[in-house]
């Protein structure tokens, strides 16, 4: 069986260079996800119509990054879209715009692709001044190197390339009550479950996110925290390391299904 999903994530390190008070991840760690993750993941999912790398602060990774662009190229894993978020704070704007144009590049979609920033009121209230100019220097900067360097002003749905992610009327609504916003955060992460369709030999599950963590745990959904991400039963599909093929991964997303399609009835 070949394995089609919406979006696949991977969370590619749980380093960061911030504390942002309404963080849903938790504590930073010292954590980066394995080179063996990344790469028997991405020879399990065959293709994924949004492929997101997470964190932390995922350009605190940058040798995992290019792995993983590296394990997408030669290990059979097709993606339409690519998409990271960045705090911008210490970003090497040279380096990011390159490693994106050649993500680009291998995209077979680019609708959603891009590299936003962080521009909510908490992030920027971390900052100092002269840390704030400085990301709002990278941002521009950025945008300008993949305009004029590489032609890449704006993605095929005719969005930039480059946006700010977050802006202030969204981002304290939307505060999710995990990792440090668990006490002052507005809403509960809902438990998902995939949508599946089947086409000849292509398993295909919609709706969302598969998120392997630097931990190799693989969950369904992104908006988790660390602990939760390792440690609560209801979102956890498998370990990684317990999978051997593509067959066992769309089996363990059934039973994971089954689970709380049960649940959710009885909420
Ligand atoms: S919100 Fe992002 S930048 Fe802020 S502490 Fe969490 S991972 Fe780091």
């Amino acid at each position: 069986m070949e394995l089609s999903i919406n979006s696949l994530v991977i969370e590619a390190s749980r380093k960061c260079n911030m504390k942002c008070q309404h963080c849903l991840r938790g504590a930073a760690q010292r954590k980066t996800i394995s080179n063996h993750h990344v790469r028997k993941m991405l020879e399990l999912v065959d293709y994924a119509s949004s492929l997101t790398i997470g964190g932390g602060e995922p350009t605190l990774a940058m040798d995992t990054l290019e792995y993983i662009r590296q394990c997408v190229i030669y290990g059979n894993c097709d993606i339409g879209n690519f998409f990271m978020v960045t705090n911008g704070k210490s970003i090497n704007v040279a380096e990011l715009a390159d490693y994106f144009a050649r993500m680009h590049m291998i995209c077979d979609d680019n609708e959603i692709s891009g590299v936003p920033f962080s521009f909510d009121p908490y992030h920027t209230e971390t900052f100092t001044w002269a840390q704030k100019e400085k990301r709002d220097r990278n941002y521009e900067k950025l945008k300008e190197t993949l305009e004029y360097e590489y032609g890449l002003g704006e993605n095929s749905s005719g969005k930039d390339y480059v946006w700010k992610h977050s802006n202030e009327e969204m981002s304290t609504r939307n505060l999710k009550s995990e990792g440090r916003a668990k006490e002052f955060g507005y809403s509960d992460t809902p438990v998902y479950t995939f949508e599946e369709d089947e086409y000849g030999d292509t398993v295909s599950f919609n709706e969302t996110e598969l998120y392997l963590s630097s931990t190799g745990q693989i969950v369904a959904g992104c908006n988790w925290s660390y602990h939760n991400i390792d440690h609560k039963k209801e979102i956890q599909i498998a370990h990684i390391d317990d999978l051997n093929c593509t067959d066992d991964l769309i089996a363990a997303i059934r039973e994971y299904n089954k689970k709380n399609e049960e649940v959710l009835e009885t909420v």
